[in-house]
């Protein structure tokens, strides 16, 4: 079944293909004041322009619905290229076969194929999937999708070695059309991951992804969950305004427009942006880099 929409979403292999693209993540809401939140970060970020915009998945399907209703509201209702993400844990393949048919059935064409991280405070079932590499060969299988997969600087927490998850990642990302990374802090892991590929002989494009340290604790906890260093120069500047939120969220924006400015200048294809479903940040951060419309 095909959808007509006025606004015709793009696959992101094409979009990429045109130039560097400018991407926003959002995660579903849990209660009706965060869905407030997403619905005005949406309307506020959408005449940015962005080349597309992505929507978390709850690894073991806790948002399986609420991605869905998202993803298809924002290919209905606005004029952005939605991407869906999802992830192994906790599905069974025909789970996963299911959801993915639902999609192309919706119209939706991008789709970021994860692992996932069990929940520690859920007792999950193991899934049959077990690496994402696996769950772009299902997404290949069921139609037409351009399929992005996730790409670690400072390698995956789980890894064997920095080595292994290398090699991994580029297996997976000769598969995919392109990837997206986790966020980091100096530009230089970023470059050793991309020479790293190319050296594994994989050239699709990495985007990076950019979280400006706009708070101090909690980039703090999320550094230390994803396995992303919070470095001492950022730590030791972030806290000699540590009194001043208003000082901290500017010193944030700073970094976080030099870094990308550096990734743009290097090569990188483009930026993805962790909104936290806010929009003040990126809006910042476009301003500074002179992007938009
Ligand atoms: C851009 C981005 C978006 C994300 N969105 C979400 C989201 O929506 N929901 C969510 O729950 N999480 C999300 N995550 C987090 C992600 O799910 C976790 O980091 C997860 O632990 C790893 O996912 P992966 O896709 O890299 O997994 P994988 O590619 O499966 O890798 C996981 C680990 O297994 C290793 N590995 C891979 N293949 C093999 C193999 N064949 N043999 C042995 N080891 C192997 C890798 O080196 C790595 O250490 C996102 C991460 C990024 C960067």
């Amino acid at each position: 079944m095909s959808v007509a929409y006025p606004f015709a979403p793009m696959k992101i292999a094409d979009i990429l293909a045109r130039g560097p693209s400018y991407s926003f993540e959002f995660f579903p809401p849990r209660t009706p004041a965060a869905e407030i939140a997403l619905t005005t970060a949406l309307e506020e970020l959408e005449p940015l322009g962005p080349s597309y915009v992505s929507v978390t998945y709850g690894a073991g399907g806790s948002t399986r619905e609420k991605t869905h209703e998202i993803v298809t509201g924002i290919l209905r209702d606005t004029q952005m290229t939605p991407m869906a993400h999802l992830t192994c844990v906790g599905h069974t393949r025909a789970q996963l076969e299911e959801i993915v048919a639902r999609y192309q059935a919706s119209g939706i064409e991008n789709i970021l194929a994860l692992g996932g991280d069990p929940p520690p405070d859920l007792d999950l079932p193991k899934g049959e999937l077990e690496h994402a590499i696996e769950l772009v060969r299902l997404v290949r299988g069921i139609g037409d999708f351009s399929v992005g997969v996730a790409a670690h600087p400072e390698p995956h927490p789980r890894s064997a070695s920095r080595e292994s998850d290398r090699l991994h990642t580029a297996e997976k990302l000769a598969e995919a059309d392109f990837a997206i990374t986790q966020f980091f802090f100096d530009a230089e892991h970023y470059f050793d991951l991309v020479e790293s590929l190319r050296a594994h002989g994989v050239d699709k494009p990495v985007i990076p992804g950019i979280m400006p340290a706009t708070t101090i604790g909690s980039i703090k906890r999320m550094s230390q969950l994803q396995g992303s260093e919070f470095p001492r120069w950022l730590a030791d500047k972030l806290e000699a305004v540590a009194d001043d939120p208003d000082a901290v969220f500017a010193l944030g924006i700073e970094e976080a427009t030099k870094l990308a400015r550096s990734l743009i200048d290097g090569g990188a294809p483009g930026l993805h942006f962790y909104t936290l479903n806010r929009s003040t940040a990126t809006r910042q951060i476009y301003d500074n880099l002179g992007l938009g419309k």
